[in-house]
């Protein structure tokens, strides 16, 4: 009986079909919030009314047939600690035999898993969740492992690629992937595993029934407590349409702007005859002249850097590489664009050391490119800034200026093909190419091209080129 009472689980002792509680340990006090003076002595279901029901007849049974029951998270409403919840209990009742053999009473032995079951019930309810997810996303789920391979069974995937369970596992799944964007998308992946942040991506996969197909990504990492990497979940979905009317779009504006150069330059050449022939006999018509010449102008380098889009897309944006000074290149630049602009004086600081390697008029136009950003970007002001810098064996310009700024959110995108951001493209001119032609050169010059800014608080552009490529 000691025993019984300092036992973990809950016992207790039940006599007649009236089930006189006749002894019941700490254990089973405490599951049904009972004192021992108030329950030991007493017809159990005086003072456990509420829990009749769900145990009466299991009790009944066991009382006469002599044959033990096992419950099994069965679920019993129980009166405790002021209210009455439905809690979950694992126990055996055990028919008490007397010498001759007659049944006389029960003993029960109760254990309460609601919280097992409780935990249980949430993973299952979150596991369910996440299969409503799979399938309302329009796309196909997989799961990798910490070290970026295929691991267990990936459904969407087998069925997406065609491949079986063998062949996807490990980095099989990559076998499927266009030998194109293969090297790409290994580097891209290795860099999201070394660095653990979100993965995104677009590629070509193998579909099993339709070829190739172009693919989205996104994959998210899961850590462990110690933030390494468990596992990572990530969807494809499918962006074959989009591509291709990219893609559309892309080679109409390539043949439209192919068509638009050779008129166009035609019309420069006779528009430069005219200033000539009229600078000397007509002032107004000169005026006029030139005017068009400089819209003419304009106009051709809009066309050029269109053209440019289309070559960066067919990869044959050509560069030529020398080794020039700088410095010499920076200032020139300077010179010309502050000729253009009356609203604003462009304050030059700093300098590089060594002469550059590098396309002298790609990084010209890039330079270009940031300054009349700088100044189209910042109405109200008077100055922008360009810096220079060298570093050992790289070279970093910054462009400042005191302007309307970018928002967080827009400040990855800007480099992106035709991407204007939505609250300036109402006030402000433009194509959206500028700053992805920029860079593709600075990645071309194996340099990095970035910007910080705040809205109202003015935007920074920086770009670092080595030295020597
Ligand atoms: P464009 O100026 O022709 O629209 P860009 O590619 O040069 O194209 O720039 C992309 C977008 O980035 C611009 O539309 C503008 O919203 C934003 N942007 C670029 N430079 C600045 C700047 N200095 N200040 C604020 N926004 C800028």
């Amino acid at each position: 009986r000691n025993t019984m009472k300092q036992a973990p689980v809950g016992i207790a002792i039940l006599r007649g079909l009236q089930y006189i509680v006749e002894m019941a340990n700490d254990a089973y006090l405490q599951l049904v919030d009972k004192k021992e003076n108030e329950f030991v002595g007493n017809p159990l279901f005086d003072t456990l009314p509420e829990v009749e029901e769900a145990v009466h007849a299991l009790l009944d049974n066991v009382l006469n047939t002599g044959v033990p029951y096992h419950g099994n998270e069965v679920p019993i409403p129980v009166n405790r600690y002021g209210k009455q919840e439905v809690f979950y209990f694992d126990f055996l009742y055990h028919p008490l035999k007397e010498e001759d053999g007659k049944i006389s009473g029960v003993i029960a032995i109760v254990t309460e898993v609601t919280e097992k079951v409780e935990t249980r019930k949430k993973i299952e309810e979150s596991e369910q969740r996440f299969q409503a997810a799979v399938e309302a996303v329009e796309g196909i789920l997989w799961t990798n492992n910490g070290k970026g391979e295929m691991e267990g069974e990936q459904s969407g995937w087998a069925s997406l690629t065609g491949q079986t369970y063998e062949e996807y596992q490990g980095y099989g799944w990559a076998r499927t992937v266009h030998p194109d964007d293969a090297q790409p998308t290994l580097d891209a992946w290795n860099e999201a595993l070394q660095e653990r942040k979100i993965f995104i991506f677009e590629h070509r996969v193998k579909t099993k029934v339709e070829g190739y197909k172009y693919f989205s990504i996104r994959a998210i990492p899961l850590l462990n407590p110690d933030g390494s990497l468990r596992e990572w979940v990530g969807v494809h979905s499918d962006i074959q349409d989009q591509k291709v009317r990219e893609e559309k779009k892309d080679e109409f504006i390539s043949i439209a702007s192919h068509e638009m150069k050779t008129p166009l330059t035609t019309a420069k050449a006779y528009l430069q005859m005219l200033e000539l022939i009229l600078a000397e006999n007509n002032e107004d018509a000169s005026l006029y002249a030139k005017k068009a010449n400089q819209s003419v102008n304009r106009l051709n380098e809009l066309i050029s850097e269109l053209l440019d889009v289309s070559k960066i897309r067919l990869g044959k944006l050509n560069y030529t590489f020398t080794t020039f000074n700088f410095n010499e290149m920076i200032e020139s630049t300077v010179e010309n664009i502050q000729l253009t602009s009356l609203t604003h004086s462009i304050i030059k600081t700093g300098q590089v050391n060594d002469n550059v390697t590098g396309d002298i008029d790609r990084l010209q136009q890039v330079v270009i490119n940031l300054l009349t950003n700088a100044i189209k970007y910042s109405p109200g002001a008077e100055k922008v800034f360009i810096n220079l810098a060298q570093e050992k064996d790289s070279i970093t310009v910054t462009v400042k200026d005191a302007g309307i700024g970018i928002a967080q959110q827009s400040l990855d995108k800007i480099f992106e093909k035709y991407h204007r951001v939505e609250e300036h493209a109402v006030h402000f001119q433009g194509l959206g190419i500028g700053l992805f032609i920029s860079y593709e050169i600075i990645q071309r010059h194996h340099g990095r091209l970035w910007a910080e800014s705040k809205p109202g608080k003015g935007s920074t552009f920086y770009f670092t080129i080595p030295v020597k490529q």
